[in-house]
């Protein structure tokens, strides 16, 4: 059978994540940005070796554009599914704020590593808290379309950098951009990726 790559749903209204991401940036990078990665990954397996592969396998072993389209709808996928406009709570719970003290020393370290890695990553790309095969948690820099998959590690967390998920509201205040995505991170989702 034939993968098709859908669009993943939007789990909140445009509007809802204002201001931390306005209406018109969620527009435009899940509503063109990403529907533009999708559109280009369908039209590039098309006839590839990869149309009869699942989604993750394309992620991982694709090479040149079919790699960064599969790595920018999986990145895209995570970021957007990540984030709730009234989040429960302020901090991870259980297994994941216990791993995150055995291996940052607290929460607010693993934040701060989380923020620097995001605010220094030099041009387009992704900052991530990822899980290595032994349940170890680090904070990487990938640029442009690169993600942990592709160097066997599960995605925990992870801040679009790219100049389009900030431009609109924040012009060049990364920084502040990285600061306001700490209040709207949906943790029951995130914790069950760990
Ligand atoms: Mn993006």
């Amino acid at each position: 059978m034939k993968t098709v790559i859908e669009m993943p749903e939007l789990r909140y209204a445009a509007s809802a994540l204002a201001p931390a991401i306005s209406e018109e940036t969620i527009n435009f990078h899940f509503g063109k940005h990403l529907q533009a990665y999708v559109n280009n990954l369908n039209k590039l397996i098309e006839g590839t070796v990869f149309e009869d592969d699942c989604f993750e396998d394309i992620v991982v072993k694709a090479t040149g554009g079919i790699a960064n389209n599969a790595g920018q709808v999986l990145n895209h996928k995570l970021y957007f599914e990540q984030f709730c406009p009234a989040p429960a709570k302020i901090a991870p719970e259980g297994a994941l704020a216990e791993a995150i003290v055995r291996d940052f020393g607290s929460f607010e370290e693993m934040k701060a590593k989380m923020n620097a890695a995001a605010a220094t990553l030099f041009g387009s790309g992704w900052a991530w808290l990822c899980e290595d095969a032994k349940g170890g948690l680090s904070i990487l820099q990938m640029p442009n379309a690169d993600n942990p998959l592709r160097h066997g590690l599960k995605p925990i967390l992870t801040f679009d950098v790219w100049e389009h998920a900030y431009y609109l509201d924040y012009q060049n205040r990364r920084p502040d951009y990285i600061a306001a995505l700490w209040d709207i991170l949906d943790w029951d989702v995130i914790e069950k990726r760990f």
